[in-house]
């Protein structure tokens, strides 16, 4: 069975590059009846955070990408790794390696100097036949990997297509420190190979190491995974993605008042494909989504596409959950929702004219406070020549059905006897009511008020 993993570092937010990631690794392990892996990659001690933990969780939890093993973490499974390094050496696939830092920055500087690519210079490699220098006695080494000196690393990138590099090209990489201690590229290949992992799809910043870990998948006799790099994300403008515009943490776009199916399917286009399709459902993505149609050029982040997204998601979301995730936005705000008006029927209403929550909150919040029209805007519709108007229609408020039908009767009797067209009527209406002049059909708009709040603000609003 295919199983995939999505492994991040917790050094940081989960940012919509890695939420890319993940759920391209989850849809793909749906997508083939398979297993979706989680895997916390938290050995760099001094950057690593449980806050960055609880971050990356979070966010995933938002997204709903569920992994169906783990989270698992390279800090509870240092035994293994030293084991296996333990394994290496003795094997002589592993070696100790006694240079200075100083020693390796003059290696480095020879071969710069010869015009060639500054490496280690391979002195404590063991060979056949080969007398290795006398072990220094107070020196702590670091273990590094024996790299095949001849050939090359090629695998079929099923992204970026067939990658070959020389051995030539690679060091002798440092795997663990003397104490054992392992260094990221060979966590990676224990865990990858331990776990199982049959894709591994990640972030092309790691394709550089890929050729380093193929080389160690084989001398420890591991299946090799295939491989999928996804190229970067550009922000709206072309360049590198900042703060400005998604190197934020996912759960910034919740605060945002974006919703997590608008995300997903946001996310799942950003450099995948389906011939026209836009519009889908996670149900769809996992069923469509294969690792041929995922673009290997860089995709541009486009946030008039995500709102448009998020504008059809909460038309199509139902009105009680749209309440829900208002109702703490409006807390926030220190606004209590009351019974009435109902806030499900307000976002029923609004949720049409929308393409964010807090766009939505803000237009709900009229409802529960006190409304505070813009004094242009009650300058330019509450005229003169419209008080009588709206006292006419007042005193007809006072006893007509609660139901839009009679008050739409009522509107239009009023509109005609005072010989005016509707706007002269419906605009000062519903700034009185709301402080707004965008609002629902004005019939509808006064029948989601108690007939007494609603009497009060215009009685109030005109005098
Ligand atoms: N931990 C790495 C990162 O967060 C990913 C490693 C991998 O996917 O192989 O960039």
């Amino acid at each position: 069975t295919v199983r995939t993993r999505f492994a991040p570092s917790p050094t940081g937010f989960l940012h919509i590059g890695g939420a890319r990631t993940a759920l391209y690794a989850w849809a793909y392990a749906r997508h083939c009846n398979g297993r979706f892996i989680l895997r916390i990659e938290d050995t760099d001690v001094a950057r690593s955070t449980p806050e960055a933990v609880q971050g990356i969780l979070d966010g995933m939890q938002w997204l709903g990408l569920t992994p169906d093993e783990g989270p698992f973490y390279q800090m509870q499974r240092m035994e293994r790794y030293k084991d296996v390094l333990r394994q290496m050496l003795a094997e002589g696939s592993a070696y100790y390696c006694y240079t200075t830092p100083e020693e390796l920055e003059r290696m480095r500087e020879e071969q710069r100097a010869k015009g060639l690519k500054p490496r280690y210079s391979g002195i404590w490699r063991p060979e056949p036949g080969k007398t290795l220098p006398p072990v220094p006695a107070d020196r702590q080494p670091v273990i590094r990997f024996k790299n095949p000196i001849d050939g090359s690393v090629v695998w079929d990138d099923l992204v970026k297509g067939r990658i070959e590099i020389a051995n030539a090209e690679l060091d002798d990489l440092v795997i663990a420190r003397a104490d054992l201690t392992p260094t990221y590229n060979f966590c990676v290949v224990i865990d990858d190979w331990d776990m199982g992992i049959t894709h591994v799809i990640r972030g092309d910043d790691h394709v550089n190491n890929t050729p380093r870990q193929i080389n160690i998948f084989r001398a420890l006799g591991a299946n090799i995974p295939h491989f999928a790099h996804l190229s970067m994300i550009l922000g709206d403008d072309g360049q590198k993605l900042s703060k400005r515009h998604g190197a934020v943490s996912v759960m910034q776009y919740d605060e945002d008042g974006y919703l997590p199916e608008a995300v997903l399917n946001y996310l799942a286009r950003l450099g995948w494909s389906h011939g026209d399709d836009e519009v889908f459902s996670m149900q769809q993505f996992c069923e469509w989504f294969d690792l041929d149609h995922i673009t290997p050029s860089a995709a541009q982040f486009n946030t008039e596409k995500l709102n448009w997204l998020n504008a059809h998601y909460i038309k199509q979301a139902d009105n009680a959950r749209l309440a829900a995730l208002i109702r703490p936005r409006l807390a926030d705000q220190g606004i209590t929702v009351s019974e009435l008006p109902a806030l499900d029927v307000i976002v029923g209403l609004y949720k049409e004219r929308v393409d964010n929550l807090n766009a939505l909150a803000a237009a709900a919040r009229a409802f529960y406070t006190e409304p505070a029209p813009a004094a242009e805007l009650l300058a330019q519709h509450l005229t003169p020549e419209s008080r009588p108007l709206l006292a006419d229609f007042i005193a007809g408020l006072r006893d007509v059905a609660w139901e839009v039908p009679a008050i739409n009767a009522l509107i239009k009797q009023c509109i005609s006897q005072h010989g005016v067209k509707m706007p002269k009527l419906a605009m000062p209406l519903r700034i009185l009511l709301t402080g707004q002049a965008q609002t629902p059909s004005v019939d509808a708009l006064i029948t989601l008020f108690p007939r007494e709040i609603a009497l009060e603000r215009l009685v109030r609003g005109i005098s």
